[in-house]
């Protein structure tokens, strides 16, 4: 299996072909990038956690009946992905309350919910993401009715083996971002799931270890990472 050219680079990955057609490399970098990209810096070694958790969390899931881009891991920064087209819509779950939607709806930040909320947003950075509903899918035809079924029912299925596996680990899920693609036809989860796409809360003191250390500028961002890395692979 041969890397070829760069496809895309976003924010914090740049996507290979590679000379199977059904396959692409992500290779995850250091960058950061934060508020529609109007913050940006460094999180020195954040692409090898990343990566790295990603990579068991994806195995993870696919033990558990979630079909995922996942293939293999390559190196530190590089991992093997089946190649989807990415469906625009950033679906995100939530535990307890945090960042935007404490915002949106006033309840204080570590409010507990009562039961998952699922939230959607259209993929569109020049819109900074907007938050839509089913009816604006719908209308926007971003993706078929029986796919974002699919979708929503895998997106609270991760949520309860993530939650249970975080919680093994003394991290409080709070809420995560997730990117969902089709592959001839067929629904899978995309992208990366990491303490760049989760807040995760330590269990018994409540500090952050997630990207808010670098959103919020809290410090020990590149220790809170290594730590989230020490608790889920190590
Ligand atoms: N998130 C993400 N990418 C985005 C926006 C949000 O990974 O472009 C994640 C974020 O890390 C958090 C969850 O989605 O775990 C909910 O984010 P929220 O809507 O609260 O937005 P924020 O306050 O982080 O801008």
């Amino acid at each position: 299996m041969e890397k070829k050219e760069a496809l895309y680079e976003g924010k914090a990955k740049i996507v290979y072909s590679t000379d199977d057609e059904d396959l692409i490399i992500q290779y995850f970098k250091d960058d950061a990038t934060a508020f529609n990209a109007l913050k940006k810096g460094t999180i020195i070694g954040k692409g090898v956690v990343n990566n790295e958790v990603s990579s068991k969390l994806f195995e993870l899931l696919k033990e558990n009946g979630i079909p995922t881009h996942f293939v293999k891991i390559l190196s530190e920064r590089e991992m093997l992905c089946l190649s989807l087209e990415i469906i625009p819509i950033e679906v995100v779950m939530r535990n307890v309350v945090a960042g935007s939607l404490s915002k949106r709806t006033g309840l204080a930040e570590g409010y507990v919910l009562k039961r998952p909320v699922l939230e959607y947003y259209l993929k569109d950075d020049d819109l900074g993401d907007p938050l839509i509903n089913c009816s604006h899918i719908e209308v926007l035809e971003l993706v078929e009715k029986d796919t974002l079924d699919k979708v929503s029912g895998y997106a609270q299925k991760i949520n309860g083996i993530l939650k249970t596996y975080f919680d093994k680990r003394d991290l409080t899920l709070v809420d995560f971002k997730l990117e969902f693609g089709l592959h001839k036809g067929v629904v899978y989860l995309g992208d990366e799931i990491s303490p760049d796409t989760c807040r995760l809360w330590d269990k018994e003191t409540g500090a952050k270890m997630d990207k808010d250390r670098f959103r919020r500028d809290l410090g020990n961002v590149e220790e809170a990472y290594k730590e989230v890395l020490k608790r889920v692979c190590g």
